[in-house]
């Protein structure tokens, strides 16, 4: 628990559900309409860190995640990840997985998906 990070100090009510690891919730500046977080309940800087434990309830948080988000939202896809490090884009340094549900027609080519990280490589 760190006192200065806002991952360490969310409000619990906005947590949605949430196991031993792990809590879900929204993501405060959607990408789409239903972006979900998964956090880390201990403070971990990111994915590198986890147990072989916590990667096997994050797998599991991830298909709760997946269900919540297709019962409520109906998306046609997603993209899930990480950013690990500044240079990466990494904004808060407590492991989150970004799930971002996908819409047909949600932006005009969607091809290459998260290669988009490099947007002019995006489109291969
Ligand atoms: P990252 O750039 O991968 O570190 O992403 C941090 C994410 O946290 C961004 O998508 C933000 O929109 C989100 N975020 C920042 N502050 C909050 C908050 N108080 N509650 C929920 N999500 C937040
Ligand atoms: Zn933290």
């Amino acid at each position: 628990m760190e006192k200065d990070c806002i991952f360490c100090n969310i409000d619990k009510s906005k947590i949605i559900f949430g196991n031993d690891s792990f809590i879900a919730m929204m993501d405060e500046f959607p990408v789409s309409k239903g972006h979900m977080l998964i956090i880390s309940r201990r403070h971990i800087e990111n994915i590198f860190d986890l147990t072989m434990n916590e990667a096997e309830s994050l797998q599991l948080m991830l298909i709760e995640v997946k269900k919540y988000l297709t019962m409520h939202y109906h998306p046609d896809g997603f993209n899930i990840g990480c950013n690990c490090g500044e240079s990466a884009g990494q904004t808060v340094m407590h492991f989150h997985m970004h799930v971002i549900p996908r819409y047909k027609c949600d932006v005009k080519n969607p091809r290459g998906g998260v290669r988009g990280v490099i947007p002019k490589k995006r489109n291969y």
